[in-house]
């Protein structure tokens, strides 16, 4: 999976398509090849699916998944390596691909999540322990214009088998999430 991303989207002036400015039929154009490549046949409808829902994500403010802007995320290293703008598009595709939902209790992640927590500790980072983002204790009721919350990952030690928490927080009145009750 990674490997078609990375073959897929590269920086600007590397002479790989880049994300920020790429039209959909380029994209289109390009995932297509990327994915016949790496052995993941598509058919034409949900590849369009995917890149409307890939373009979707891109260009709407704020965006349909809960981050508007992921360079306002703070947190954990290891939590912010497990929830970058990467992982939210893996997350997108997933839902095409294998038509995963989000149903989600309290402190679950639902079945899209799981399948890229799968991911994750397969390169070796943390897993998203909850599908909704939780306020701060009492930041909800707090007079302050901020409003932070945070969403915890965990990652279990192979040696000691000590399981460590990650958090990945941000203010959700400037990123966003409070609108949208739920994170796509
Ligand atoms: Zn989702």
């Amino acid at each position: 999976m990674e490997e078609v991303l990375a073959a897929t989207f590269g920086q600007p002036g590397s002479g790989k398509l880049d994300f920020n400015s790429a039209s959909k039929d380029a994209m289109a154009g390009r995932l297509r090849d990327a994915l016949a490549r790496n052995g993941v046949p598509m058919a034409e409808p949900q590849l369009q699916k995917l890149v409307a829902d890939i373009l979707n994500f891109r260009d709407t403010p704020p965006r349909s998944g809960l981050i508007a802007d992921f360079n306002q995320l703070i947190g954990d290293v290891e939590a912010l390596e497990a929830f970058n703008v990467g992982w939210a598009f893996l997350h997108e595709l997933d839902h095409v691909v294998n038509d995963s939902s989000d149903n989600a209790g309290l402190d679950e992640t639902g079945e899209c999540e799981s399948h890229i927590n799968a991911m994750r500790r397969e390169c070796g980072l943390p897993s998203r322990a909850e599908y909704f983002f939780k306020f701060f204790p009492a930041a909800d009721q707090s007079d302050f214009r901020t409003r932070f919350v945070r969403i915890a990952f965990d990652k279990t030690d192979a040696k000691t088998n000590k399981r460590h928490r990650y958090w990945v927080t941000w203010d959700a009145v400037i990123v966003g999430g409070l609108q949208v009750a739920t994170a796509r």
